[in-house]
């Protein structure tokens, strides 16, 4: 890192959030720059009042750059950012009005700041917060206006103070009005994305997810398989895979109904679940069949796993309806080789579970 972006680091922050506020506090530094310049401007030219102008220069330079501590650091302090927002914009609208105060014939300038003000608020403040800011604004403007037309009668002119407070009070009614239907348009953009992203979230949970069982669905674990197997062609990692198939499941259906054949189901992913491993994936292969993957496995291995799934089928009680019932599957387990498509690996499972059915069920068969 160069040494001018560690000194930019730390004076904008790394964050997005502490940037945007140093951003826009540095352009409320120059607005207020403008504003100090041409208030020494009209006290040079001997319209406003040198004290006066020196008094305010000074309460808007130390004002804006106090400021920026309490910015930079308004993440760290806690400090919420609308009511920073409000403090400062307090700040500027009492220091505009001040100056509108001090400044004599060329006041009128010093209304369309107030617009800018406005604006400034309605990124950082909820819309009635913006209404108040405004409504605090008209009021000062009115006060200071009938105030200085007591004290100094032919130079704020109450016809001409008319004129100016009719002008600012429309002009920050309106845009109020406007930023706060932007910031309505721009919460309700957030709201939208929020939903779309949720919306893509589900999508992708029913992409890869089976409705039944919730395990991985077909689809899904074609695509982790054919991940893992070109990792095992690469790496040379054993990768064991087996297909499991439920005995008999035909009969629960028979005696019970579709629906409790589908509770045993659901009930068998759950127990299949707790027996692999975390780095395992077992999908539903098809109605009763599913496909377990074992990464980073040698066959001895994987024979465990299976074994300890069917040890616990066998110790769990499943339930069809409210009848007790006994549930056993048989595996084809084989193991990867180097360089075949994991079509045929898996058909090479297929013939083991085939075979397992054939030697009588509820066993493991390796190849
Ligand atoms: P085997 O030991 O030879 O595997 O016998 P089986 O009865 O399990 O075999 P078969 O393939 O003949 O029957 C599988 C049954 O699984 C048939 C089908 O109705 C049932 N089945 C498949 N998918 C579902 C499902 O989503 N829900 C329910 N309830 N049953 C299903
Ligand atoms: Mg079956
Ligand atoms: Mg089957």
């Amino acid at each position: 890192m160069t040494f001018a972006s560690h000194l930019s680091h730390a004076f904008v922050g790394s964050d997005a959030r502490s940037r945007r506020q140093v951003l826009y506090w540095a352009i409320t530094v120059g607005l207020y720059a403008v504003c100090v310049l041409l208030l020494v401007f009209e006290s040079r030219v001997g319209v406003a009042d040198p004290a006066v102008v020196s008094l305010l220069v000074t309460i808007l330079v130390a004002g804006t750059l106090m400021f920026y501590v309490p910015v930079r650091m308004s993440q760290r302090l806690g400090l919420s950012p609308s009511l920073l927002a409000m403090v400062q914009a307090v700040f500027a609208i009492t220091s505009i009005v001040a100056s509108y105060a001090a400044i004599g014939p060329a006041r009128g300038a010093t209304l369309a700041i107030l617009v800018v003000v406005l604006v400034f608020c309605s990124f950082a403040l909820t819309p009635r917060q913006s209404y108040a800011m405004s409504a605090f604004a008209i009021v000062l403007l009115g006060v200071t206006m009938i105030v200085m037309n007591r004290l100094q009668p032919e130079r704020y002119a109450a016809g001409l103070e008319f004129v100016h407070f009719t002008l600012a009070a429309s002009m920050l009614g309106a845009v109020t009005f406007l930023t706060g239907r932007l910031s309505e348009l721009r919460n309700k953009l957030k709201r939208q994305r929020t939903e779309l992203a949720q919306a893509l979230a589900r999508i992708q949970e029913m992409a890869t997810r089976d409705d039944l069982t919730l395990l991985t669905n077909r689809r899904h674990m074609n695509e982790l398989l054919a991940y893992e197997k070109e990792r095992h062609d690469r790496k040379g990692h054993a990768l064991s895979i087996a297909l499991l198939d439920i005995d008999w499941f035909k009969r629960v259906n028979d005696a019970h109904g579709h629906a409790a054949g589908d509770d045993v189901l659901r009930a068998f992913a759950r127990q299949a679940l707790i027996a692999v491993r975390n780095t395992d994936v077992l999908a539903r292969w098809g109605g009763e069949e599913f496909l377990l993957m074992l990464p980073d496995t040698e066959p001895q291995a994987a024979a465990m796993v299976l074994e300890r799934m069917r040890a616990r089928m066998a110790a769990h009680e499943f339930n069809a309806g409210d009848v007790p019932l006994r549930i056993s599957f048989s595996a084809g387990l084989t193991v990867a080789r180097s360089g075949e498509p994991i079509a045929d690996t898996i058909a090479r499972s297929d013939a083991a579970l085939y075979a397992a059915k054939a030697a009588g069920r509820n066993r493991v068969v390796s190849t």
